[in-house]
């Protein structure tokens, strides 16, 4: 349940801990930045409340934890970028791994040599299957994804055992594997309803989740970070797209303007402009 930013602004202003308030004042600045600087900056500060660990160690911790995840939707760089900044911190995440991505192919020799070293380095890989494609292409889904897990595993010398679906927001239909004990996904109410949810889709946060996971340290908590969408030096939405789009070749451009145009469209993005200069204004 999300809690109205006003409210929690109010807490924060009468906060009697100044030394809570004064780590809050210090991250807010990191919120609006998307560098792996302001990442690592992030980590650090929630790594002082949190147990921060990949699926694969949830249920192993007790105390506050929070589950550290990725979902890897067009390029893989940046993911091996974030995953060295968590490396030199000492963190282990999860990061899925999409097989029917138009942008990336786990199989394809520079994919594979980035994902490998990434798993190498002690991250957990899961599977970010997309279920509106197994239904376009006719695939049985419970068949489909037991092969894509074993794929996925084959190809990274690891049993997958985490899974995240791509686009949930998006597709009207139920997810058929939510609730699949034998294996971890991210949307089972386990890891959403009973853990305090926060994600950085679309370069725009919910800055109350991020907030409340500062202020109030919920004890269970999903932290969904796009790697996609961090850089080495601070640009914006546009520039950060036209940026991976031009590593690509030509014809892999062709998404580059739907992405835009979903971004500069985007009711979230619009919303997270507004409470970004709210929260700078009272805070700062
Ligand atoms: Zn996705």
């Amino acid at each position: 349940m999300r809690v109205p930013l006003d409210k929690l602004l109010g807490e924060i202003e009468q906060e009697k801990n100044n030394e809570l308030k004064a780590e809050i004042r210090r991250i807010v600045p990191h919120f609006a930045g998307f560098t792996f600087r302001d990442y690592e900056q992030i980590l650090k500060e929630l790594a002082r409340k949190y147990a921060i660990v990949p699926f694969r160690d949830y249920r192993k911790s007790s105390g506050p934890r929070l589950i550290l995840r990725h979902d890897i939707e067009a390029f893989v760089e940046p993911a091996l970028q974030m995953a060295k900044v968590e490396q030199k911190l000492g963190i282990s995440s999860t990061y899925f791994v999409l097989l029917s991505s138009r942008l990336y192919n786990p199989s394809e020799k520079t994919s594979f040599e980035t994902l490998t070293e990434i798993s190498r380095m002690g991250h957990e890989i899961g599977l970010h299957y997309d279920v509106s494609m197994y239904a376009e292409c006719g695939r049985p889904p419970r068949e489909t994804l037991d092969i894509e897990l074993r794929l996925l595993g084959h190809l990274l010398g690891n049993e997958v055992r985490a899974i995240s679906r791509h686009n949930p927001s998006i597709q009207s239909f139920p997810d058929p594997f939510v609730h699949m004990r034998e294996l971890m996904n991210a949307y089972d109410v386990e890891f959403t309803e009973d853990a305090h949810y926060v994600s950085d889709s679309c370069r725009a946060w919910y800055l109350e989740d991020l907030l409340y996971l500062l202020l109030r340290n919920p004890g269970k908590v999903q932290l969904l970070i796009h790697p996609d969408s961090w850089t080495a030096t601070r640009c914006g939405s546009d520039q950060m797209l036209a940026m991976r789009f031009r590593q690509l070749g030509k014809e892999d451009r062709r998404d580059e303007t739907l992405w835009k145009d979903e971004w500069k469209t985007s009711e979230r993005v619009a919303r997270y402009g507004k409470s970004l200069e709210v929260v700078r204004k009272r805070l700062l």
